[in-house]
Formats: structure tokens, sequence, C-alpha cells
């Protein structure tokens, strides 16, 4: 773990890891390699380049297999996580659902786990249902047993909000669903990064996260789903690839995960983002755990110490992602003054409107914390909020 590996972070106050996260020399060196030394289409040529190709985007299945535990055919390769979440909804949750059953969803999560499951709900005439957030920004678990209906039919939950940093209890969660024998999808976006993922021991059935968020490129991520699953789905997309046989008439679909990865993938981004893997993985998941919760811990204290200052939610258990107001300051004006002074932070909705009615906010200041940042950069936001909040004083 090294500030120093990252050319982009070294030369801002990076405080936006929450929407995409600075990538490391190796990352972008190997994509360089890549499109020098090895560039060609995969799973098709039998000459030396395409046998290259396709050995790198192979190899890094196999390592993000190892990344999360899993079995490399459970890895399917998408854009990101709001394509993972569309292929689970359309291809496992849609064949599911029939009029008057019910998709559970909760009150924090990103629009990109709500809109798929509305439109679900749309087609089939399903209802969507919500797990309560209290004023802490927790889930409200003691109402989790009445929500899980004999109607319900999916859960699909967020690992960690990225509004409020709240940590869910979700190995709980999955349990009492599975109790119930009802399918639970995490969005992991903001935890594969930020903590240790499991998917085996968490027995989750599907598992959602973008490159982007974990040091790789952007334009990939990975649905990971439970091998029995996958074999039992339709497929999401068509084309080449994902076929074993095609005539005019007929096609039959190609093994996993291939069935699902219809059309040329994104190699390099699959590559760069082996490289990712691979750095998260020397630095260790509970070595940036450990240094982001000291992070988080330092930037708590000091901005709770600002006058007019108002950190949005305490949750039991709080990643390195803080949302906030400043007085009568709006939080695009913050974000574009600490932008003056070198400091990028993110100010918004933060692509979640349901939360922010929910907390009676239109928009907060977010600062969300990666593995290169620093006790000096969270001094920099510090000293800049006071004389901000002074300049919009109404
Ligand atoms: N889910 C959560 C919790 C997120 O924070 C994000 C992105 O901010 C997404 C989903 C969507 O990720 P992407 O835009 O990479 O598909």
């Amino acid at each position: 773990m090294n500030r120093e590996d990252f050319p982009l972070a070294e030369q801002t106050n990076y405080l936006d890891n929450g929407a995409t996260t600075q990538k490391p020399i190796q990352v972008i060196e190997r994509l360089n390699r890549f499109y020098l030394n090895e560039n060609a289409n995969v799973h098709r040529g039998v000459y030396k380049l395409s046998q290259l190709a396709t050995e790198a985007y192979e190899n890094s299945r196999t390592a993000m297999a190892h990344f999360i535990h899993c079995d490399t055919d459970e890895i399917i390769y998408t854009r990101g996580t709001t394509e993972s979440i569309n292929l689970a909804a359309f291809s496992f949750v849609e064949p599911l659902v029939k009029k008057g059953d019910e998709i559970l969803i909760s009150h924090m999560e990103h629009h990109s786990n709500i809109v798929p499951w509305q439109l679900v709900c749309e087609r089939t005439g399903a209802v969507l249902k919500v797990i309560p957030v209290n004023d802490s920004g927790d889930l409200e678990l003691v109402q989790l047993d009445e929500l899980l209906t004999e109607k319900t039919r999916f859960l699909s939950l967020t690992h960690i909000s990225n509004v409020l940093g709240t940590i869910n209890p979700i190995k709980e969660i999955i349990a009492k669903a599975h109790k119930k024998g009802i399918p639970v999808l995490i969005d992991g976006a903001q935890a594969i990064a930020r903590t240790s993922v499991n998917v085996r021991e968490l027995d989750a059935d599907f598992y959602a996260f973008s490159g982007h968020k974990m040091y790789g490129p952007t334009g990939i991520g990975v649905l990971y789903g439970k091998r029995t699953l996958l074999e039992t789905m339709r497929p999401y997309q068509s084309g080449g690839d994902m076929i074993r046989r095609v005539t005019l008439e007929k096609t039959t679909w190609n093994d996993l995960p291939y069935k699902f990865e219809a059309g040329t993938p994104n190699i390099a981004g699959a590559v760069g983002l082996a490289e990712a893997v691979k750095y998260l993985e020397k630095a260790g998941m509970d070595n940036i755990e450990e240094y982001e919760q000291e992070l988080l811990n330092y930037a708590e204290e000091k901005l709770k110490a600002i006058e007019g200052l108002k950190i949005i939610g305490d949750p039991q258990k709080r990643a390195a992602v803080l949302s906030f107001t400043l007085g009568d300051a709006h939080p695009h004006d913050i974000a574009h003054e600490l932008s003056i002074k070198k400091i990028a932070v993110r100010a918004g909705h933060h692509c979640a409107q349901p939360l922010m009615n929910r907390f009676k906010v239109p928009a907060t200041t977010r600062v969300s914390l990666g593995l290169y940042n620093t006790k000096e950069e969270i001094d920099l936001l510090v000293e800049a909020l006071p004389e901000i909040r002074e300049k919009f004083k109404l």
C-alpha cells in the first residue's frame, strides 16, 4: 500500500473514492503492456496473439474467483455493478415473479439497485417492498421478519451504503432470507475495495461490483452467481461467444460463464482488473480496512468539531464514507470551493434520492476515503470548511 503508486492521487487531494478510485501505476502499465504485446480477440484465433489474449483474460477470471472465494465459472464479467444487477434482474428474478409477488430492497440503495427492480415490477405486476432505515442510518432489522413474507421472491441489498457508509450485517440477513427460501443479491460496489469479501462464507446467491471502484479500470465489473442458479438462468444479451451452436432455426447456449458474456468482452479491462486484484491482495484487505477505519475515526472526530457541520447518520458500523451538511452552504458550493483548494469531494444526491428524502436533505457533501488517503488531506479539508461556512452564511 503505497501512495506513490497512484500518480493522480499524489497530485490531488482526492476524497471521492466512492465514485471511482485512482489507479496504481501497476494497473496503468499492465493495460499498456496488454495493448503493446498481447492484444487480439479472445476465444477465437488459433494464432499466438489470440492465445495470449485469451490466457490473460481467463487468468483474470481465475484471480477474481480466488479474490472473492468462488469457482472460476461463477464469475461473469459485466460492465460494472449496474449491468450486473440488471443481468440478475432480467435473467433470474423476472422469470421467477408473477403478479402480487414481492421483491425486497432497502431505503439506502443506490439507484442502480432500485430502478431495475421497479422495471421488473412494472413488467410482471410484482410489488417492491422496502426495509426502512432509522435515524442512525442503520437498517430497521426488527421489521425484517415481517417484510420477508411468503410472497417475497427476492432480496437485493447493499453491503455498504454509498452515502452513509453503513456496513450492513449481510451475513445474518442472508441467513434469515435463506431460512424462508429467498435468494439474495448483494450490491458490493462500495465494499469490494474496503473489506475482504468471501461469497461462500456469506452464502450470497449473487454479489455485484465494479472494477473502477477497486483501483481497476472502468467498463469492467463482476456478477458472481452460484453455479446452480446461473445454470438455470436465461441469457441476458445474445450474439457471439454466448452460443454453443447456431442454426437459422435454433440456438443452444454456451457453458458458464460464457452464456452471459455476449460479444467481445472488455479484454483489456479484465486484464487490468486482475492487476488491481493483485495489488489489493498484496496490500491485504485486512490492512486496508484497518487503515481506512483509522482515517475514518480521525475524519469523524475532526469534522464533528466544526461548528454547523452535521454528519448524516451514526450507524453501528461505518466504512470510510461520510456525508454531511454545513450550515446554510449548498453542497455544490462546498465542493466547488474545496475544488479551488484542490480537494475533490462529491456533492449531490449520490444516486440515492430516496435516502436523501428519508433524511430530509436535498443533497449532501460526501467524503469517501481510499487506501492512499492521508490524515494531512483530512486536515486540509477540515481547515477549509469553516471558511466556506462563513462565506455562504445566509
Ligand atoms: N451501487 C452502489 C452502492 C454504488 O455506490 C454505485 C456507484 O456509485 C453503484 C451501485 C453503481 O456502480 P457503477 O456505476 O459502477 O455501475
